[in-house]
């Protein structure tokens, strides 16, 4: 008889955040026909789970991450984000970028508060928020640097600090560190697991997109693979042993693999 897989480390039963029905993008081209980057996407996303999106390049990741963000309308479809359908961006969702996309003029601390700022939050609270999240992403001491002081990954700790801030229930993160030398990754993607596991991090899910296979069966619960042209959730994964979530199995994989 076969075994039957290990059920996965953590509750996938959790109340659903957001759900993607029959999303379709389509952008419009000038000179030739419209390019249909998303059709038919459907994908659900529970409390309590890190969920991956796996795709190619140019398959249509970032532009679906956007839809969630609520800062693109899907040209059909529709999001229902905590049983409503979202017209805009939502409090209780954070993007953290490939690039960091942080404001070179402004300090990590200014930087950080920004989100704060948008939601109208005291400066007095605002201070002590993200000193708190700079904090706990490993930054304490350098609010007051500027992001070409900082180092790649220094740089998008910053972009988690700011993301967590608002303590949003869903993390989107695209490609978070894709632009990190390997080691320089392995770092923050360990303490980004570490403080998961610990339940640190004031969200409730995180939607990790990258084409990094192994990335993603190290951090996620479940793995959607996205199709392309156009793109879409083709099969689903459940990751069906328990993490490695912690510092020493996690740095242990890196030399056994
Ligand atoms: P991925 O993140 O998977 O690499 P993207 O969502 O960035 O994919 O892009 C998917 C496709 O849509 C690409 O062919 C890209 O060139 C195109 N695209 C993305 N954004 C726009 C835009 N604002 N206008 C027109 N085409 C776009
Ligand atoms: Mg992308």
């Amino acid at each position: 008889m076969m075994q039957q897989p290990p059920a996965p480390n953590r509750q996938t039963t959790g109340t659903e955040l957001v759900r993607i029905i029959d999303c379709r993008q389509a952008y419009h081209k000038e000179s030739s026909a419209d390019l249909v980057v998303l059709d038919g996407v459907n994908l659900s996303i529970r409390s309590g789970e890190i969920v991956g999106l796996l795709g190619r390049s140019g398959s249509g990741k970032s532009t679906l991450l956007r839809i969630i963000a609520g800062l693109l309308p899907p040209t059909a479809g529709e999001v229902i984000w905590k049983g409503s359908r979202l017209t805009g961006p939502a409090d209780g969702i954070s993007m953290v970028f490939q690039s960091f996309a942080l404001f070179p003029w402004l300090t990590v601390q200014k930087n950080v508060e920004l989100g704060l700022e948008a939601q109208g939050v005291p400066p007095a609270e605002r201070l002590k928020l993200a000193e708190d999240a700079i904090s706990l992403i490993g930054l304490g001491g350098y609010e007051n640097a500027y992001p070409k002081e900082l180092s790649g990954g220094m740089r998008q700790r910053v972009g988690l600090a700011r993301a967590l801030v608002v303590k949003p229930d869903l993390l989107l993160m695209d490609e978070p560190f894709s632009a990190l030398d390997v080691l320089t990754a392995e770092n923050l993607r360990t303490d980004l697991v570490e403080l998961w596991a610990e339940k640190k991090l004031p969200i409730q899910s995180i939607l990790l997109v990258t084409h990094n296979i192994e990335e993603a069966v190290l951090m996620c619960d479940r793995i959607l693979i996205f199709s392309s042209n156009p793109g879409r959730v083709a099969h689903e994964l459940q990751v069906p042993f328990e993490h490695p979530r912690n510092r020493e199995d996690l740095a242990f994989r890196q030399f056994v693999d």
